[in-house]
């Protein structure tokens, strides 16, 4: 055996640059005056996390107390009288967020808006942006692609976040929005199944809402089990925001693991694929307690994918979405998308320019597993389903919009994205004030759009 020396073409690498495998594993959420005394064991129970979950500002004021600056509390109860979603919070995340600058924190600016960081929302905004009520054959199904259907299957989460692309049904009513109802209800539910044994073309259905970690163990087999015996469903997944907010589920609530495994097995021994897509947005959020619950689900052979939303301030910078796709990689969850954020009410703040998401992806492609690597997508407004973020047919990133077409989900039609008003040039901007003049530059991206197409 050689001891020669390797001449390495790289240079040493000091083993603190790998910071994404260096996952929290201190008692971070001692930090918050009321946890102060609160050990690991409670903390990783499910029970103890829903008991103390964050719902008001006063249970905010109550929790984190002197840490949080008071006109910071101030600025948060303004600015959920203006939000689309009400408030929901987990411990985990609570202890998570940097309160010697939660203005800037990038898990507070998911969660908790604050008025003075809100901003108009576009001209071309509508509640129903994705088009899913208009696309739905029976309520909470929506049939956009030819094979594959989404079923809500309540309207509850775990948390709720600000920039739910869902807020036309999700949650309870704000002072923004009368939600439309999509509860957990049978006959509903028998409808959606019925139609999807009907439509013999759909073999992948995804379960969402709401949130399944708000499912309960019985409704997981209930769910799971009907999609099961359909003889034309080859594939499922359980969507859930959970592992990114509340991991501890998969550590202490054995039965809904339990039934979510009973139907992966079930689904396995049938070859149907049953897997889980999650959503985490920041490398913050994964930290030991991920690890174990996602090593928990590899062992179950359970298969984990992740959809992030690009977010201004969030993950809007190729180092922070390089670390958290590699973070995500390291705990066994397979980065599936990244989606350039909806128009939605309320939280124009988290919006980015298209350009922004393209030069991210230009940064991220490259550095890892190519199945390991997200496709940025833009969910085209009017229901033309989710187009890889490069392929619009134009894009004047003068005046903002970007135009896709969608041939194989809305053939011949083209659908505009916009550019949040503030990443635009002032006089551009007053032009979308004039509904004429907004019209027009729509008018004429459509124009270019055919003219190349
Ligand atoms: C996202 C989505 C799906 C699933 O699409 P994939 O690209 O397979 O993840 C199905 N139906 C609707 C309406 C959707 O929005």
């Amino acid at each position: 055996m050689s001891t020669a020396p390797i001449q390495h073409l790289r240079p040493a690498l000091d083993p603190a640059a790998i910071t994404w495998r260096q996952l929290r594993r201190d008692a971070f959420w001692q930090a918050i005056p009321a946890w102060r005394e609160i050990d690991e064991a409670t903390f990783c129970d499910v029970a103890w996390q829903e008991k103390q979950a964050i719902t008001s500002p006063r249970k905010l004021i109550e929790t984190v107390g002197p840490l949080a600056p008071a006109d910071f509390i101030e600025d948060f109860e303004q600015g959920l009288h203006r939000a689309p979603m009400t408030v929901r919070i987990s411990p985990y995340v609570i202890g998570l967020i940097d309160w010697s600058n939660p203005y800037a924190d990038p898990l507070r600016r998911q969660f908790l808006p604050l008025a003075s960081q809100l901003q108009p929302d576009h001209p071309m905004l509508t509640l129903d942006s994705l088009h899913e009520q208009a696309d739905a054959p029976v309520p909470g199904l929506t049939h956009r692609y030819f094979d594959k259907a989404l079923f809500l299957a309540h309207d509850i989460c775990p948390v709720y976040c600000r920039f739910c692309t869902r807020s036309y049904a999700v949650g309870t009513d704000t002072d923004l929005v009368e939600k439309v109802s999509i509860r957990a209800n049978p006959e509903r539910w028998d409808r959606a199944f019925q139609y999807l044994g009907e439509r013999i073309e759909v073999e992948d259905v995804v379960v969402s809402g709401g949130d399944s970690y708000r499912l309960r163990a019985d409704q997981i087999l209930e769910i799971g089990n009907r999609l099961l015996d359909l003889p034309n469903i080859r594939r499922f997944r359980f969507a859930t925001k959970g592992l990114a907010i509340q991991p501890m589920k998969i550590l202490s609530d054995t039965p809904w693991l339990d039934a979510l495994t009973q139907v992966v097995e079930r689904g396995r021994k049938l070859h149907k694929e049953v897997c889980i897509h999650t959503h985490f947005n920041h490398p913050n959020e994964v930290t030991g307690i991920t690890e174990d619950a996602l090593g928990r689900l590899f062992e179950r052979g359970i298969t984990v994918r992740n959809q992030t939303v690009f977010l201004a301030g969030v993950n809007d910078e190729a180092a922070t979405m390089t670390e958290l796709v590699r973070r995500l990689s390291y705990v066994n969850v397979h980065p599936y998308y990244v989606y350039v954020h909806d128009l939605v009410r309320g939280s124009e703040d988290l919006r980015t320019p298209l350009h922004r998401a393209l030069d991210v992806e230009k940064a991220v492609r490259g550095s890892l597993a190519g199945f390991n690597t997200p496709l940025f997508v833009v969910d085209a407004p009017g229901g033309g389903g989710k187009r890889d973020a490069h392929s619009f047919e134009h894009y004047d990133r003068r005046t903002g919009i970007s135009v896709y077409a969608a041939p194989s989900v809305k053939p011949g039609a083209f659908f505009t994205y916009f550019d949040p008003l503030t990443s635009l040039d002032p006089a551009i901007q007053a032009e979308w004030q004039d509904p004429r003049k907004a019209e027009a530059m729509i008018a004429e991206a459509i124009q270019a759009a055919r003219a190349t197409s």
